[in-house]
């Protein structure tokens, strides 16, 4: 990455849930921030598990950002001035982002992405599959997986207290449910 001297590039930031993928987003923006780069952070708006509009991270780390419904509103957004763009939980954006995040790249812009590569059940996320694709640069970060202590890939969902069904929806953002992170081999969907 280091490497890279001409502006304008995607980076992905993905792996499962604990994995510090929001602390390494924050990370990153917070050093863009330090330099003085303006820098514009969005959210899917389906994403409030902590504030409206911040990022946050599992450690408490935060970043102001703006909750955005569709992809295409982040180019009402973005103006001469922008020097890098970042989105948290990239995941739930529509396809549309894969587009804009090559536009942005093609005009200069450091376009910084986190977020889920796979879903409960094991299955890639398609908009993090395809940025994975058109990146530059990926960091796949892992979790500790809480069974056995291997590293963990998978994200485990937990439904009052036994692993989710394969036909659970994918996307159901609350505090009922438990996720905890995995590995391969602990990793568990019933059929
Ligand atoms: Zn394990």
């Amino acid at each position: 990455m280091e490497l890279i001297s001409r502006p304008g590039w995607i980076e992905v930031i993905c792996g499962p849930m604990f994995a510090g993928k929001s602390e390494e987003l924050i990370r990153r923006i917070n050093r863009l921030e330090y330099a003085k780069k303006k820098t514009l952070v969005f959210k899917p708006g389906i994403d409030n598990r902590y504030s409206a509009d911040e990022v946050v991270s599992h450690s408490n780390l935060k970043a102001k950002s703006i909750s955005i419904k569709e992809s295409k509103e982040i180019l009402d957004y973005v103006d001469s001035s922008t020097f890098a763009i970042a989105v948290d939980e990239v995941q739930f954006l529509d396809k549309e982002i894969i587009y804009i995040a090559q536009r942005l790249a093609l005009k200069g812009i450091r376009v910084i992405l986190g977020g889920l590569d796979t879903d409960f059940r094991g299955e890639p996320f398609p908009i993090t599959a395809s940025l994975m694709t058109v990146a530059e640069d990926v960091l796949k970060l892992t979790a500790i997986c809480v069974v056995c202590g291997a590293p963990a890939t998978k994200t485990q969902r937990i439904i009052n207290g036994k692993p989710a069904h394969y036909s659970d929806p994918i996307i159901k953002v609350g505090a009922s449910e438990a996720y905890e992170p995995r590995c391969r081999h602990c990793h568990q969907v019933t059929k």
